[in-house]
Parts: structure tokens; C-alpha cells; sequence
């Protein structure tokens, strides 16, 4: 040969870098209150700081380490701050980053059983596992006709429920005429996955809510009405659990029956709120989840594992498979063929799949009952408190009820106080906030959940906000 194989690391080489690597992650999280939460740079900073050029000879690992020390980690937003209360939580963990880091050494493709077989069945009994955990309906295991999948994200498997829910109401036949629901507060990504399904906007009703931002069941009931006898056909239903910009929780049973009724598929999203269902005293919020077609929530939110990790559970796979099957030759095999095992590539869009269910089934075993639990606890505690102090406080008041983990609330001297507030909170760099708009007003939301954010860490912002409000 005259080419010869490039230059690998040496295994000691690879032993000497991991070790090293490992002991940046852990020095950055144990010195990451010492940072502040945002990094403050300007467009363009980061670009113009790194080498424009690949270099013709490899570099050692530690000048690569060096440079994320020196040009990356100052310019990243710091998820992991305690201090971080923006979005949602965005959780990692020990037992999740090492079950990641196992994931890329084994480097597997999980698309079929056979191209993997570890990776499609641990999968199928983590989910099982969260089944069980978090009390969700029998009809997710994959015993019966349902079963759970792990996608990339609720964006992405609520995509794979309208495409289920679309065919399964006749498809490309009947789409003009087909009709999704879903509430005003319902997700950005939900509207999304119906355009990329290929409706048009006026097929996408946006239902009303109530004074607590919950869908009105009885405005969807009269909706889904009209268009019946208007001769159409609604088809979806999306009901949350848990809205993104207050927390609020749509009524599962009263949705549910009005999808009965009609014969559409019921959604159920509770990508962030999904997780407090570990702890019994929280699951009343899923009441009614047992007639739904389909369900997410998202571990890697507030589940103390890594993004990206969302769990998707249909009632029956039939149709994410009559969707999203097509099985070309050159994927055919005796174990797909012969009906005994699931090639999870048929209940999601893309082909390829990372072995993701190895950190969550790291985490779960990790932190055992107890220990996500706690987490969880600790953190709707801890936003009660924050709530009374909100109240207490005459410049603020909440613009809803506490949702768990969720605190939201306006100043009383309006909209361009809030904004200057939240400017001063986010300018300590010990806190990050973000907003968002209820009833037309600007609402700045504290959503409590980081891995490593305690009930001290909250008091600190409640002292913040006395001062700076
Ligand atoms: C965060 C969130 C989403 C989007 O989650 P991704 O996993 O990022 O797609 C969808 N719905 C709700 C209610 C959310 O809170």
C-alpha cells in the first residue's frame, strides 16, 4: 500500500486525553458559580477568536482543551449555572454524561434490531421502566400493541404523532379537509410539525384558554362541532400538560372525550412537566392520559439527563408504522422480516439513531426512586417559597399560580418595568431569567430545575428580587 492509515491516538494517548477531558468537565461544574450565567459576547466575537484554517498536521488533545478553555467555555450560556432559570431546565448529570461518553465509544447505529440489537432493547425496557415510574397508562408498554421510543426531541415526536394521527384519519386523500386543535398557549413546535405535515395554516385551529391559560374544553368541543358539520374531518387533537410559558395544565378528560367523540387522535405533550410525574402527589396532572394516543415528555429537561432525550409513547405503534415504514432492500433481514423485533428507524423520521437509553437507564439506576424524587421535590418546594415571596412583595405580583417549578410574575408598574427588571436580574450574572407574554402583558418566568440549583440558590434570587424590583 502506498497510502497509509492516518495517525490514530494511541490507546494511551486515548487514556491520557479522556482522563484529562473528564477532569475539565468536572473542574468547570464545581467552578461554575464563579461565571456568569450569560457570556456577554458580541455577534461575531467567537468566530473571529478561532484558527481559520484546519491545520495540515494533527494537534495534541490538550492544545484542543486548552482552546475550549481559553475560546469556548467563556462564550457559552452557562446551563448548568444553578443560577440558570431561563426556558426550562436543560438538565445533565454525572451518570448521564458518562452514559453519553459510552454511547459515542461504542458507536453503534441503532436504526434496526440487527444493527444493534443492545441498543433497540434496552431502549424498549428503559421505556418501560419510565412506564412504570411514572405511572403512565399500561397501554405505553411495548407488551401490548403501544410501546415507547426515544427521539431527539418533542418537537420531534410530536412531528411523528401528527403524521400518524394525519394518516390515520385517511391521509393524503382527505388532507384538505382534515383539521388539527390545539390550544393558544399549546408549544411553537406544535404548529411547526403540522406545516411540515403538509397542512395549511387554516387547518390548524388555535383553541381558547382559561383565566389559568388552560385549554377551554368548551370552546374546543364547539370548535370540533363546526367543522363536522361543516362536513370536515378533525383528525388531532394536542393537548399539554405543563405550557411552556406558564405552566398550565389543558384537562385531560374533558379533551379527551371530545376526541373520542369524533374519532381523533389525542396528543399529549408534557415535555417539561412530564418528569414530576416520578413523584405520586404530581401525577394528577396526567388524569385522563390513559385515553390518549400518544404521549411525550422530555428527560432532558428535568430529568437529570442529558439533551437530547425525549420519550415518546404511543397506544399502538400500527400507525406511527403504516407512517413512517418503507423498507428499502438494501435494509431487508430474517429478524425485521420474520415480525419478532423493532427497528425503532419505523417510529421516527430519520434513519440512523444515536444509543440514547444508555444514560437514561444510567440516570434511572444512578439516582434510583428516591433519588429523581428528590429532585424534583426539592425544586417545587423551593418555587413555593419563591412564589410567597413574590407575593409578599408589593413591586410584583404572579401573573399565574405556581406551576411546580414554574414562578411567573409581572411588576406592578407595568411592562417596561418588568423589561428593566429582568435587564438588572440577567446583568448580575448571577441569575438567568427569561419573559414571556400572558393576556398581552410581559411576564418574566423562573423556571426552577437545574441539576445542581438548590433551594439556597433560590432564596438568593428572592433576595435579588427585593432588591432590584
Ligand atoms: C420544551 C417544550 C417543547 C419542545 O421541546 P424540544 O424537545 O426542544 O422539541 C415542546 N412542548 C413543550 C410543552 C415544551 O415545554
Amino acid at each position: 500500500m502506498s497510502v497509509e492509515p492516518p495517525q490514530h491516538l494511541n490507546p494511551e494517548e486515548f487514556r491520557r486525553a479522556g482522563h484529562a477531558t473528564i477532569d475539565w468537565i468536572i473542574d468547570y461544574l464545581t467552578g461554575i458559580e464563579d461565571r456568569p450565567v450569560s457570556p456577554g459576547v458580541q455577534p461575531g466575537q467567537v468566530r473571529a477568536s478561532l484558527p481559520d484554517t484546519v491545520p495540515e498536521t494533527g494537534e495534541p488533545i490538550a492544545d484542543l482543551l486548552a482552546d475550549v478553555d481559553r475560546l469556548i467555555a467563556p462564550a457559552v450560556t452557562h446551563w448548568q449555572h444553578p443560577g440558570f432559570y431561563g426556558y426550562f431546565p436543560g438538565n445533565s448529570s454525572p451518570p448521564a454524561v458518562l452514559g453519553e461518553l459510552l454511547s459515542a465509544g461504542l458507536g453503534i447505529q441503532g436504526m434496526l434490531w440487527s444493527t444493534s440489537p443492545a441498543c433497540t432493547e434496552l431502549e424498549t425496557h428503559v421505556l418501560d421502566l419510565l412506564v412504570g415510574l411514572c405511572g403512565l397508562p399500561d397501554r405505553f408498554r411495548s407488551d401490548g400493541p403501544g410501546g415507547g421510543v426515544i427521539q431527539d426531541t418533542a418537537s420531534s415526536a410530536s412531528l411523528c404523532a401528527v403524521v400518524a394521527a394525519r394518516d390515520r384519519a385517511g391521509g393524503s386523500a382527505v388532507l384538505a379537509d382534515l383539521r388539527v386543535y390545539t390550544s393558544n398557549q399549546s408549544h411553537s413546535s406544535i404548529e411547526k410539525d403540522v406545516r411540515v405535515a403538509g397542512f395549511g395554516a387554516d387547518q390548524l385551529r388555535s383553541i381558547e384558554t382559561d383565566d389559568d391559560y388552560a385549554m377551554d374544553p368548551v370552546v374546543l368541543r364547539t370548535a370540533v362541532e363546526a367543522d363536522v358539520a361543516a362536513g370536515l374531518i378533525p383528525c388531532l387533537i394536542v393537548a399539554t400538560v405543563g405550557t411552556t410559558s406558564s405552566g398550565a395544565f389543558d384537562p385531560l378528560p374533558e379533551v379527551a372525550a371530545v376526541a373520542a367523540a369524533v374519532g381523533a387522535w389525542l396528543h399529549v405533550d408534557a415535555a417539561w412537566a412530564g418528569s414530576a410525574a416520578v413523584c405520586p402527589e404530581h401525577r394528577e396532572i396526567l388524569t385522563g392520559l390513559e385515553h390518549a394516543d400518544s404521549y411525550v415528555f422530555n428527560p432532558h429537561k428535568w430529568l437529570l439527563t442529558n439533551f437530547d432525550c425525549s420519550a415518546f409513547f404511543v397506544a399502538d405503534r400500527k400507525f406511527l408504522l403504516d407512517s413512517l415504514s418503507v423498507v428499502p432492500e438494501y435494509l431487508r433481514n430474517t429478524a425485521s422480516d420474520s415480525g419478532a423485533v423493532i427497528d425503532y428507524r419505523d417510529w421516527q423520521i430519520p434513519l440512523g439513531r444515536r444509543f440514547r437509553s444508555l444514560k437514561l437507564w444510567f440516570v434511572l439506576r444512578s439516582y434510583g426512586v428516591e433519588g429523581l424524587r428528590a429532585h424534583i421535590r426539592h425544586h417545587v418546594e423551593a418555587a413555593a417559597c419563591l412564589a410567597r415571596r413574590i407575593s409578599s412583595n408589593q413591586r410584583l405580583k404572579l401573573a399565574a399560580p405556581a406551576s411546580l417549578a414554574l414562578v411567573c410574575f409581572s411588576h406592578v408598574d407595568g411592562d417596561n418595568a418588568g423589561k428593566e427588571l429582568l435587564a438588572k436580574l440577567n446583568a448580575t450574572g448571577e441569575v438567568l431569567l427569561t419573559h414571556t407574554q400572558l393576556s398581552g402583558r410581559y411576564v418574566l418566568r423562573v423556571a426552577i430545575g437545574g441539576s445542581r440549583t438548590t433551594s439556597d440558590h433560590v432564596d438568593r434570587l428572592a433576595d435579588l428580587l427585593d432588591e432590584l424590583a
